[in-house]
């Protein structure tokens, strides 16, 4: 098995409390890999370490082989690692199409070009239309992005992240806040993301969890509690218990 991602014995402190608690975690090429957890486990700060968002205490973080432990986030982005952009201000004023020319210039800029023919320009705007089409977005691609429905807000920032071409693709609770209605589309796109991507997910919505995953990773106040395929952990009486604790 080829190893897209992996992280060596990572640990994260906030002054005194330990949020990443010795973690190493193994991501297979191409995997479908679930991260669950109850509220506070250390998820979000475990995404922002494999981004460079946050700088762990000690640890490693390789990725194809690697170590980026000490590469900041933009250099990470370049090789490979992406997560959803977060739609703010000043990208809620450009349309979905705009957004996603941009992302593909900035991606094809890698190659070291500054400027581009027109016929190069066509060719941007027409893999950013067929990109937006295969997200359901071909008919908002004009409008203003901070008018559009929250869903098709979620769904514009993993196609901005897809748009970059990424080897590893990490979604933060991807439907989170989205609306009953708009939720089926988000979870079809995210169930039907490019094959070659390795896609790392935090979703608390166990049935999106057991029909996307093929590996899922449980975490427990900062520290790695079990790992399994889908049968394994929904079987698992442990992982049942932390969750009705939760809820509880
Ligand atoms: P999750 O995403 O699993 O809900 P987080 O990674 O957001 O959990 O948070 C894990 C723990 O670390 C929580 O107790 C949270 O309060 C704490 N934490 C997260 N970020 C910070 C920070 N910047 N400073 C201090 N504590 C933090
Ligand atoms: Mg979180």
């Amino acid at each position: 098995m080829t190893v897209a991602l992996e992280t060596r014995n990572l640990v994260k402190r906030f002054g005194g409390f330990l949020a990443t608690n010795d973690v190493s975690l193994s991501v297979r090429q191409g995997a479908r890999h679930a991260l669950i957890g109850p509220n506070g486990a250390g998820k979000t700060t475990l995404i922002n370490l494999l981004t460079g968002v946050l700088k762990p205490n000690s640890g490693q973080i390789i990725l194809g082989g690697e170590d980026i432990t000490a590469l900041p986030a933009h250099r990470r982005v370049r090789k490979g690692l992406a997560r959803t952009f977060q739609i703010n201000q000043l990208f809620g004023e450009f349309t979905p199409l705009e957004s996603v020319v941009l992302a593909i210039n900035e991606r094809e800029k890698i190659g070291g070009l500054a400027w581009a023919p027109l016929v190069a320009h066509t060719k941007v705007v027409e893999e950013a239309a067929a990109l937006l089409q295969r997200f359901g977005l071909a008919d908002v691609m004009g409008e203003r992005t901070v008018v559009l429905p929250y869903g098709k807000q979620r769904l514009l920032e993993i196609a901005l992240a897809i748009a970059s071409k990424p080897r590893v693709l990490l979604l933060d609770e991807p439907a989170a806040g989205v609306p009953e209605e708009e939720r089926h589309e988000v979870l079809a796109i995210v169930r039907d993301l490019p094959a070659d991507v390795t896609v790392i997910l935090i979703e608390h919505d166990m049935d999106l969890v057991f029909s996307f995953a093929d590996r899922i990773s449980v975490l427990v106040a900062g520290a790695l509690f079990t790992e399994g395929s889908v049968s394994e952990i929904s079987a698992d009486p442990r992982v049942k218990a932390i969750y009705l604790g939760e809820d509880a």
